[in-house]
């Protein structure tokens, strides 16, 4: 074992301990009771839609693949087939991508994606646990608990899972595409920098966060975290970095809806007793703030879910909300080494409101020109792009923002979600920051 590979902590051990002993392997799904929102009454919900189709024109899904019968159908008319007639779930529901565009759609607030995860869950309840495709789900819906066992041998791992073997069994016997990279473990986690430096190096008893960091920045890419804790730190915020469990959006995302209901309770538990104390809740992935305000209150009932979701923001929204951050960047004479920024807003950062915030915040900046490569899905949506069957599909949802970033002046681009930032390099071969990595770059 090399000097880095043993730096690693052992950080999550327990999380092996738990009822699901072997959370990638096909283990029997838990029974309905798993799962509240199965219980779930979203009639009145399905009884809103007019049928207007706006859900169906901007479904980036039903645009490419034409045998995806779009959200109106998986949302409002199964749920009336479902009360008619008692049908099955169509299994069509396994090629939603989870974007949730057509919430963002709907003009009359039919719960779309609620009534999509509640199906899926349903769907996989039926399936067969030894079929390839659960397996495969299985295993890309529980990205951390791979990540954690292969970041502690992270070169050795990253040999692996770059090896053409290793991409060749993916393709073939679990239908994960080999078009793609693996993306790579970083050689010290996140959470073992943030112990080796002591932790916070800030105390307050008025500016308290809770970092909600989850796998990808944890085991991937650290960067991202570490400008998180420095930008809050330079304004001033005493960090706190709790246990957590991946946030559920892969899973949500394959209808592992147990797994995501574990996950859930444990991070509802560890946040909304900081909650209590003081702290909000930050994340640096739009999809994690989007799983902890809006899919945990949809599906779950755990005491405290209600105020996790009202305590919880994106990082670059908190910090606008609450500091002059327009101004301390226009302060700043630090320089931006790639000032020319292809802009691509995650889907899900659109569904919370926050798609503008990056360009309003850096278009007004001296020497930094950023651009907006369209309103397009990038067409990874987390685990979607990485399915055999679905990689065509979602190089085509992409195409979009690949042109308009090869048209942008610059080869940088910029993004808040990890996976789209997977796709934008896949598609461009350009590097990708995230927002908060330019922020620090301008303050420090
Ligand atoms: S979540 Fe996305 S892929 Fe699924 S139905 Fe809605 S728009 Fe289509
Ligand atoms: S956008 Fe809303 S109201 Fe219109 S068809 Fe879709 S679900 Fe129904």
């Amino acid at each position: 074992m090399s000097d880095t590979e043993d730096t690693h902590e052992h950080e999550y051990e327990h999380e092996f301990d738990q009822s699901d002993s072997s959370p990638t392997g096909p283990t029997p799904v838990e029974s309905a009771e798993a799962f509240d929102g199965l219980n779930a009454d979203l009639r009145p919900g399905a009884d809103n839609c007019y049928k207007c189709t706006s859900c169906d024109t901007s479904c980036p899904v039903a645009e490419v693949d034409d045998e995806f019968p779009g959200p109106k159908f998986q949302g409002p008319e199964q749920w009336r087939l479902k009360r008619k007639e008692d049908t099955d779930i169509d299994e069509s529901i396994m090629s939603c991508s989870n974007c949730m565009r057509c919430d963002d759609a709907c003009p009359s607030s039919v719960p779309l994606s609620q009534m999509h995860n509640t199906a899926r869950g349903e769907y996989v309840e039926g399936m067969d646990k030894f079929s390839r495709e659960y397996i495969r789900n299985r295993i890309l819906a529980n990205y951390g608990t791979l990540a954690r066992i292969g970041s502690r041998v992270p070169r050795l791992t990253n040999a692996i899972m770059g090896n053409r073997v290793t991409k060749w069994f993916n393709e073939r016997l679990l239908g994960i595409t080999s078009e793609r990279e693996f993306p790579e473990f970083a050689h010290q986690t996140f959470r073992k920098w943030w112990n080796d430096r002591g932790g916070s190096q800030v105390t307050s008893e008025q500016k308290r966060i809770a970092y909600f960091h989850g796998d990808y920045s944890n085991f991937n890419t650290p960067e991202v975290a570490k400008a998180l804790v420095r930008v809050f730190e330079s304004f001033g915020y005493e960090i706190a970095v709790p246990e957590q469990r991946c946030s559920g959006t892969p899973m949500f995302a394959n209808g592992m809806l147990a797994d995501a209901r574990r996950a859930a309770k444990f991070n509802v538990e560890t946040l909304s007793a900081l909650v209590e104390d003081g702290y909000d809740i930050i994340c640096s992935c739009t999809s994690c703030s989007m799983a902890l305000r809006q899919e945990y209150p949809e599906l779950f009932d755990f005491e405290g879910t209600g105020e996790v979701a009202a305590h919880t923001y994106e990082a670059v929204e908190y910090l606008r909300l609450h500091e002059d951050l327009e101004g301390e960047l226009h302060d700043s004479d630090s320089e931006i080494d790639h000032p020319a920024l292809a802009y691509h807003a995650p889907c899900h950062a659109r569904n919370q409101g926050l798609h503008r915030q990056a360009l309003e915040l850096f278009r007004t900046l001296d020497g930094v020109d950023i651009e907006d490569v369209g309103d397009s899905c990038s067409g990874i949506s987390g685990t979607y792009g990485w399915k055999s069957e679905k990689y065509d599909y979602s190089m085509e949802i992409g195409e979009e923002m690949f042109e308009e970033m090869k048209d942008a002046e610059g080869t940088t681009g910029m993004t808040e979600c990890p996976t789209c930032a997977m796709q934008m390099k896949h598609g461009t071969g350009y590097e990708i920051n995230h927002p908060l990595e330019v922020i620090e770059a301008a303050l420090t």
